[in-house]
């Protein structure tokens, strides 16, 4: 059994069983019979099913957003927008079997056509950071595309994922289709990358244990997407809109506590406006509402854990601190919005994920340094950059490494456009479109005409 605990309170109020080896062999086993049955359900059923799950999980919203602010510590707002996109990218995907089409290709002798064949059994291992939509992205595209699911959730974070597969069942999903497993990394997560019958693992997580599991994938050539850590760049050019790039810059590194992969945790400011943009970033800081989760007016909550907030602590300790939001006291894993002045590039703070509530801020000379010292990293998952020039903005965002950015905004997950990382970050892309390509593969048929 493992202690669930509220981040807010630092309390245990619940315990969820770990399942052993035994049981996860016992899950695929079922997910591969489910297989065989779920990838022929004829495809306008399979998608009336999916939303009906959607529909289930839109009647739940609340319930699931309270689950989530009490075992996450996630803002009540930002929690019922979570149990929100799961079910948009449940209905989104749920046009999907309809939809998944192959290609008829002119060749000599007979008819040539493709087909996407679903993986089989694919195992989908969920970070703590944000446990709904990181599942769903992985869940939604393989059950649309005839795949059957085992979900392990992160020790911490198990309740909304075993929540959300009760509902998939309350939806109609068969036996053995959808299955969430709690339990740990190096117990379940180990057994579904190494279990032969599981032909796709779709990890989020930091970038050291998805080395590991690409190692231990390439052993069985199983197919595996990353979606990995990051260092994100929020480059502030000097003709930017400097109030609204210093008033949006919190939200884009703050929210969830600044446990977030694309959270903007490098600020570049084009040396004229370096000055001026930290007075305005100051006031914006400091303005944050850190409070009670549960409260409507919280911007920002805890931290997943104690472990996490030391660990946070530990970047700021030595560093030279421009401002800092403020914390409740009391109990619970508080860590206050803190912006650091880096002194160099080399600086650890500005090289390494923190995953807290922490950002560095350093100025650049000019396009090319910026782009430079934005692509300094080993990380390429996101980033931002503001300038009212578009001819630098197009620049910028084709020169800047990363696979999702945004000009003029910090908009970085819509689930209609691929997400996922270049370099470290990861490997393939998750929504929009062509996730679904990436549970699937493709398949040649040649019918001969010949007589
Ligand atoms: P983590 O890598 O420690 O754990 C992620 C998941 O992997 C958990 O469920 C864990 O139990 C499991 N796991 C651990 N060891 C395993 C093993 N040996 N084999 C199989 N599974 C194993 O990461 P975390 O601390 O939970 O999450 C934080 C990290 O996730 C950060 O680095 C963050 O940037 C990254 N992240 C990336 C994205 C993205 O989309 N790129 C999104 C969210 C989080």
């Amino acid at each position: 059994m493992t202690d669930v605990v509220n981040p807010a309170t630092g309390e245990v109020f619940t315990r969820v069983s770990a399942a052993s080896v035994g049981e996860v062999d016992a899950a695929v086993a079922r997910a591969v019979d489910a297989f065989a049955r779920w990838r022929w359900v004829a495809p306008g059923e399979r998608a009336r099913l999916l939303r009906r799950f959607a529909a289930l999980v839109d009647a739940h919203v609340a319930e699931l957003a309270e689950l989530e602010v009490r075992n996450s510590g996630h803002t009540v707002g930002n929690a019922r927008w979570e149990a929100g996109n799961v079910r948009d990218v449940l209905d989104y995907y749920a046009g999907a079997p309809e939809r998944l089409t192959g290609r008829q290709i002119p060749v000599p002798g007979g008819l040539d056509v493709t087909v996407h064949e679903p993986l089989g059994v694919v195992g989908v291992i969920v970070p703590w950071n944000f446990p709904m939509p990181i599942a769903a992205w992985g869940f939604a595209p393989a059950l649309a595309a005839g795949n059957t699911v085992v979900l392990k959730p992160a020790e911490l974070t198990p309740l909304t994922a075993l929540r959300l597969a009760e509902l998939g069942r309350e939806a109609g999903l068969p036996d053995g289709v959808f299955t969430v497993l709690p339990g740990e990394g190096s117990v379940v997560g180990e057994r579904l990358v190494g279990h032969p019958a599981v032909r796709k693992i779709c990890f989020t997580g930091s970038t050291e244990v998805g080395t590991r599991i690409m190692a231990a994938c390439a052993a069985q050539v199983k197919r595996v997407t990353l979606e990995l850590g990051g260092k994100s760049a929020n480059l502030v050019f000097a003709d930017a809109d400097l109030e609204k790039a210093a008033a949006t810059a919190p939200y884009a590194v703050f929210d969830n506590a600044g446990q977030d992969c694309c959270a903007r945790s490098r600020i570049l400011v084009q040396r004229p406006v370096y000055d001026r943009f930290l007075e305005l970033l100051e006031p914006a800081v400091r303005a944050f509402r850190v409070e009670d989760p549960a409260r409507e007016t919280a911007e920002m909550g805890p931290l997943i854990s104690a472990t996490q907030r030391d660990r946070v602590a530990g970047y700021v300790d030595g560093a030279r601190v421009a401002f800092t939001g403020s914390r409740p006291d009391g109990p619970g894993f508080w860590h206050a919005p803190t912006v650091l002045l880096a002194d160099s590039p080399a600086d650890r703070h500005w090289r390494e994920e923190i995953f807290g509530p922490v950002v560095s801020v350093l100025p650049f000379d000019d396009e090319a340094d910026g782009v430079r010292l934005a692509n300094d990293t080993d990380y390429g998952l996101s980033g931002s950059i503001w300038t009212r020039d578009v001819g630098r903005a197009l620049r910028v965002a084709r020169a800047v490494e990363s696979g999702t950015l945004s000009v003029n905004s910090h908009s970085s997950v819509r689930y209609w456009t691929p997400f996922g990382g270049m370099k470290r970050s990861g490997l393939g892309r998750e929504l929009g479109p062509d996730a679904l390509h990436a549970f699937t593969d493709v398949k040649n048929v040649f019918i001969s005409t010949e007589e």
